[in-house]
């Protein structure tokens, strides 16, 4: 028999480390849907490229700079033809060590999210904005992220994903082109690229990691998500 949504709510708080005793906040549950316009250019600058080109011209990339603090590009991983499309903001240390997208803590509890939504690692595909790491970490620059976004905006295109899902402010903001607080952001379906891909915005794992206590929004967030995608299937369908 499959899992109820009460089930499958209640593995993600145990995945998620949210105490069960802790009661919902009243009037929390389901955020509404609203579609904002069509925001980001999306056109691209590497029309043309198949992924495995695309990934040799990220890896040998020198367009920004980062290039000369980066161990290596982090491309992207997951399924090239996903469904769901995650896009945080840019390479950690470990990120930049291993060469993947979201390891470490931050990774870990991306995993969670994903499992309890029902996906694994492997069936969604995963990227940045930016495909190196800032020196420090600190927040890309308008200019990098000038200069990376056509790499993501071909890796959207060959993907054609039902659903990119924006993982925190800098990646919301960048996608969006927007200055939209987060908490303004969730429970809307914006639009990204010449597609109109939908877009839901919910906070990084890493965010989440010191602020435990917005979890729960991000399983609205996330249960919003499998609306939209069910609405895209719905529509395939028909
Ligand atoms: S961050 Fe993007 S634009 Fe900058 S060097 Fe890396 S791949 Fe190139």
């Amino acid at each position: 028999m499959s899992e109820g949504p009460a089930a499958r709510r209640l593995r993600y708080l145990q995945a998620m480390g949210i105490p069960l005793w802790v009661p919902r906040e009243r009037g929390a549950s389901t955020p509404a849907t609203a579609v904002s316009e069509p925001s980001a250019d999306g056109s691209g600058g590497d029309e043309g490229l198949g992924w495995d080109e695309l990934q040799a011209q990220v890896a040998a990339c020198t367009r920004c700079g980062l290039e000369r603090t980066r161990t290596q590009a982090v491309f992207g991983v997951g399924d090239r033809r996903a469904r769901w499309m995650f896009v945080g903001e840019a390479p950690g240390a470990d990120e930049d060590r291993r060469g993947e997208p979201f390891v470490g803590r931050a990774g870990r509890l991306l995993d969670a999210m994903l499992r309890a939504i029902d996906l694994e690692r492997g069936q969604v595909y995963i990227a940045n904005i930016l495909k190196c790491r800032p020196p420090h970490n600190r927040d890309p620059l308008p200019e990098e992220v000038a200069c990376c976004e056509p790499y993501l905006q071909r890796q959207v295109a060959l993907a054609a994903p039902a659903l990119i899902v924006a993982l925190g402010r800098i990646a919301a903001h960048n996608l969006l082109k927007t200055q939209t607080s987060l908490g303004g952001l969730r429970g809307r379906v914006h639009r990204y690229g010449p597609q109109g891909i939908p877009v839901v915005v919910t906070y990084h794992p890493a965010y989440l990691l010191r602020s435990p206590g917005e979890k729960r929004k991000v399983w609205e967030d996330l249960c919003h998500a499998r609306r939209v995608v069910a609405q895209a299937d719905d529509d395939a369908a028909h």
